[in-house]
C-alpha cells in the first residue's frame, strides 16, 4: 500500500524546487529528463533522493509520445538544463529517460534530444516505472494521464506486468473547453489549470474523464486491483478520482500534486 503521508510530502518538496534550490546533501546530481507532450520537464535529485532543483517548459514537440520536432526539443532542453546549471552553478553531466509505454521504438530520438543537449544517458525507462519509483506500490494499477494520452501499468510484486497507453489526455480537455466557452486553445488552457475554475469547468470536460476511466475499465478488472493511483498534470484536475472510483468501481487515489511524479521518478532512476 503506498504511504500517501511520505508522497504528498515529498511531491509537495520536488514542487517547491522549482522556485527554491534546496542545498543536496552530498555531490552527486541525478537527474530525470520528461520529454511530454504538453510539458518538457527536469527534475534534479540528490544521491539520496531529495529533491534539489527542477525546471519546466510549456512545449508541442511531441505528439503521441513520439517527438515530431527535433530541433524545438533540443532548444527547450538546452535551456532547461541550462537555467538549472546557472541556479546549481555546476555542470549536470547525467540524466535518464522514460517512454510513454508502447512508443518505446522512438527511445533513441528521446536519447537524441538528451544527448544532443551536452547529457550521457544512464537509464531509459518506461513512464508508469518510474511512477513506481515515488509511488512504491506491491500491488495494484498506476494510471498516468498526461497532456496526450492515459496509460496504465499493473504492478505485481513491485514489477510492471502490463503496460497499455491510448491517445485521451488533457490536450483532449482543453480542446473541449475551448469549443464550449468559443476562446484559443491558450486561454482554455489557462482556465483549465486554475484550481479556482475547477468546479465550474468539471461539468464540460467531464464526459472526456469518463471515456479515460472506460479506456482504465477496458483493460483492468476490480478482481485484479484494489485500487488506482493516479499521476501525471491532467490528474489535477479536482474531482477527477472520483469519476474514476464510479466508473470502474475501484478505489482511486491521487497525491496532492500529481503533476512531477513521473518526472521524479525518472531523476530517481538515473
Ligand atoms: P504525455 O505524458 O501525454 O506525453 P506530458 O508528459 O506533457 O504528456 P504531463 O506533464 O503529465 O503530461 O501533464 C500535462 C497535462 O496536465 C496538460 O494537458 C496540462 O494542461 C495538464 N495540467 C497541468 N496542470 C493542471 C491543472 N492544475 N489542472 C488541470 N490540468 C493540468
Amino acid at each position: 500500500m503506498m504511504d500517501m503521508e511520505r508522497v504528498n510530502d515529498y511531491m509537495a518538496r520536488v514542487s517547491a524546487s522549482e522556485h527554491t534550490t534546496f542545498p543536496p546533501a552530498d555531490g552527486e546530481m541525478k537527474v530525470g529528463l520528461d520529454l511530454g507532450t504538453a510539458y518538457i520537464v527536469l527534475v534534479v535529485l540528490d544521491g539520496a533522493d531529495n529533491p534539489v532543483a527542477c525546471e519546466k517548459q510549456a512545449a508541442s514537440v511531441l505528439r503521441d509520445g513520439v517527438v515530431v520536432d527535433y530541433l524545438g526539443a533540443l532548444q527547450i532542453v538546452c535551456e532547461l538544463k541550462r537555467r538549472l546549471e546557472q541556479r546549481l552553478g555546476r555542470e549536470l553531466e547525467r540524466c535518464a529517460i522514460a517512454m510513454p509505454a508502447g512508443t518505446e521504438s522512438s527511445a533513441r530520438t528521446h536519447q537524441y534530444v538528451a544527448e544532443g543537449a551536452g547529457f550521457e544517458v544512464t537509464a531509459v525507462l518506461d513512464e508508469p516505472t518510474a511512477a513506481n519509483a515515488v509511488y512504491q506500490i506491491d500491488n495494484g494499477v498506476v494510471v498516468d494521464i498526461g497532456g496526450g494520452t492515459t496509460g496504465l501499468a499493473v504492478l505485481r510484486e513491485g514489477k510492471v506486468v502490463r503496460i497499455e497507453d491510448e491517445p485521451t489526455g488533457g490536450t483532449h480537455l482543453t480542446l473541449v473547453l475551448a469549443g464550449n466557452y468559443h476562446i484559443p486553445f491558450a486561454e482554455a488552457e489557462s482556465i483549465k489549470q486554475d484550481y479556482a475554475r475547477h468546479k465550474e469547468i468539471f461539468p464540460v470536460v467531464r464526459p472526456v474523464v469518463e471515456k479515460m476511466a472506460a479506456i482504465v475499465k477496458r483493460y483492468v478488472d476490480k478482481t485484479e486491483t484494489e485500487t488506482l493511483y493516479l499521476c501525471g498534470g491532467t490528474c489535477c484536475l479536482t474531482g477527477i478520482e472520483e469519476v474514476f472510483a464510479r466508473e470502474t468501481g475501484i478505489r482511486t487515489v491521487k497525491p496532492a500534486d500529481p503533476f512531477l511524479v513521473t518526472p521524479a521518478g525518472i531523476a530517481m532512476n538515473c
